[in-house]
């Protein structure tokens, strides 16, 4: 995602923690007295300007969901939309997090759902452990799921896709379905487009690919 930096990001996300979490360790364990229920907890990491996860938390208010991201000046695209519409949801938290550090934010088996949405493809060889799907994030993700944890991921790009599958077979993931063209399949209506995916869907086909940790 290009990224303008924006000076004052720290302190818009400071201004509004009744729904941004800068500090995450703090609760982990905690996320559901943050909450204030037991309701499953569902992650996006990477969230973008966050009109995904919104989205669904406006739809699911029995799910708990905590949109991930590592740049504040991003994040603050999904703090401004969500003052616009004035749709502040008592589901819906932000965390400012590095996927890689989230073993520090969340305690083993706290989250239910895990979405990867049209995460940074990283084409070049020699950056492939940057990819979220790649060997060490997956470590990362076991670790805060819980057993029949599920990790969704959904893409345009296709060798993203391709190193995913591989990866996640390799990993010993459960397939529980892989869709080669999200938009223009039956079964998908409840889909939920992120800002990439409706950027981007009218090139080309949108992949999914969803995973369970236990068949
Ligand atoms: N999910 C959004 C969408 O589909 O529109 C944004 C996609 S954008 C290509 C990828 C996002 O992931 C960026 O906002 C980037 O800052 C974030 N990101 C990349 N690596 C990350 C990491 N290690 N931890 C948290 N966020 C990350």
């Amino acid at each position: 995602m290009r990224l303008r930096n924006n000076p004052k990001a720290n302190d818009i996300l400071a201004a509004h923690d009744d729904m941004v979490v800068i500090d995450g360790v703090q609760y982990k364990n905690q996320w559901h007295k943050l909450f204030g229920n037991n309701h499953p907890i569902y992650i996006e990491i990477g969230m973008g300007k966050g009109d995904f996860i919104i989205e669904n938390a406006s739809r699911y208010p029995e799910i708990n969901f905590i949109g991930i991201e590592k740049f504040p000046s991003v994040m603050v695209g999904a703090v401004k939309k969500i003052d616009i519409q004035d749709n502040h949801l008592p589901n819906l938290k932000l965390l400012k997090a590095d996927a890689i550090s989230l073993r520090d934010v969340f305690e083993k088996g706290e989250v239910n759902r895990i979405y990867l949405n049209f995460s940074d493809p990283w084409p070049k060889k020699r950056h492939t452990k940057r990819r979220l799907t790649s060997p060490a994030f997956l470590e990362v993700f076991q670790d805060i799921l819980v057993l029949d944890g599920e990790l969704i991921l959904k893409t345009d790009n296709r060798s993203l896709f391709e190193y995913s599958l591989v990866s996640f077979q390799n990993f010993g993931l459960y397939f529980e379905d892989v869709c080669l063209d999200l938009h223009h399949s039956e079964g998908y209506e409840d889909n939920i487009q992120t800002e990439y995916e409706r950027k981007f869907s009218p090139f080309g086909p949108i992949y999914q690919i969803k995973t369970r940790l236990k068949g």
